[in-house]
């Protein structure tokens, strides 16, 4: 497995792979690898000639400084899973080398960056387009696979394709749970016994909401589930929203042919953790 930190190096290797006829696939993270990261490194394998996974923790996606401190960091871990996967690269830059000077573009996603998380955590989708478009721009893969976990993420690079008219095609791939249904991520690590033990009721919330969707007010619905979920020490709902899964506009009645989805932000003890979950 090839271990890169310059943007040079990386296209010197993978200029040679693409000159013998390979394609690439891309699998950008931030490292503190679990096993819903090495899910999407094992399907770009599959489907792709050679692998890259790229590990950055993005400074300017993070809203506010502890969260970036605090971010978990094991790099010597991460080369071990993603050696022990068969993942052929590992793009690891420091800060300097992906911002030289500070990136100011600005992106036009209407919507879709604005609400949610855009809207609680201000600049975080601005910062993850620019290093997901200069990813796209150094790596030049054929395909790139994302978690539907960050399911508004998704959306927001879908759109930075569209609008780029980047050729590069983005794989969804399913959030994968531990087994009592909490989301896998790096941020588990951080949560006490006792915040780890609360943590699967966001999922088991959103499960009820599957369950009575059908047959109940939506608002009345969003209401009682803040309510029963912030009844649990240490956890406050930052929000929960039922929204179209393409426009991300909250939904007040389900009709039959839009696709909606549930996505909630939780602050347990001084984690903060998402999740989400079709519900048609
Ligand atoms: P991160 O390192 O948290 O930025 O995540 C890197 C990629 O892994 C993103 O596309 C995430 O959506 C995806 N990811 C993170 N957690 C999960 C999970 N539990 N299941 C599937 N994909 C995930």
């Amino acid at each position: 497995m090839g271990f890169i930190k310059t943007i040079s190096s990386l296209k010197q290797k993978l200029s040679e792979e693409k000159s013998h006829g390979r394609n690439i696939g891309l699998v950008p993270t931030m490292g503190a690898l679990h096993a819903g990261h090495l899910e999407l490194v094992r399907r770009s394998i599959i489907e792709n000639d050679r692998t890259v996974v790229s590990i950055f923790v993005n400074p300017i996606q993070f809203n506010k400084k502890e969260d970036l401190s605090k971010y978990p960091r094991d790099l010597v871990s991460d080369l071990e899973k993603l050696k022990s996967v068969g993942c052929d690269y590992v793009f690891a830059p420091e800060t300097n080398e992906m911002y030289p000077e500070p990136d100011l573009t600005q992106f036009e996603f209407g919507q879709l960056d604005k609400v949610m998380e855009g809207k609680f955590r201000p600049g975080h989708f601005s910062g993850v387009a620019i290093v997901v478009k200069k990813l796209f721009e150094v790596i030049e893969p054929a395909q790139a696979y994302f978690g539907e976990k960050d399911f508004q993420q998704l959306a927001v690079i879908n759109k930075l394709v569209e609008i780029e008219k980047i050729p590069i095609k983005i794989i969804p791939c399913k959030t994968v749970r531990e087994e009592d249904g909490l989301a896998m991520s790096s941020r588990n690590v951080r949560l006490t016994k006792s915040e780890r033990a609360i943590a699967p009721q966001i999922y088991h919330t959103l499960i009820n909401i599957k369950k009575r969707i059908v047959r109940s007010n939506v608002s009345e619905l969003i209401r009682s589930s803040i309510n029963l979920l912030n009844n649990n020490d240490g956890l406050t709902v930052e929000y929960l929203e039922i929204v179209d899964a393409k426009t991300l506009i909250p939904i007040e009645t389900p009709n039959k042919t839009n696709e909606i989805i549930a996505c909630i932000a939780v602050n347990l003890g001084n984690v903060r953790l998402i999740d989400n979950l079709k519900l048609s």
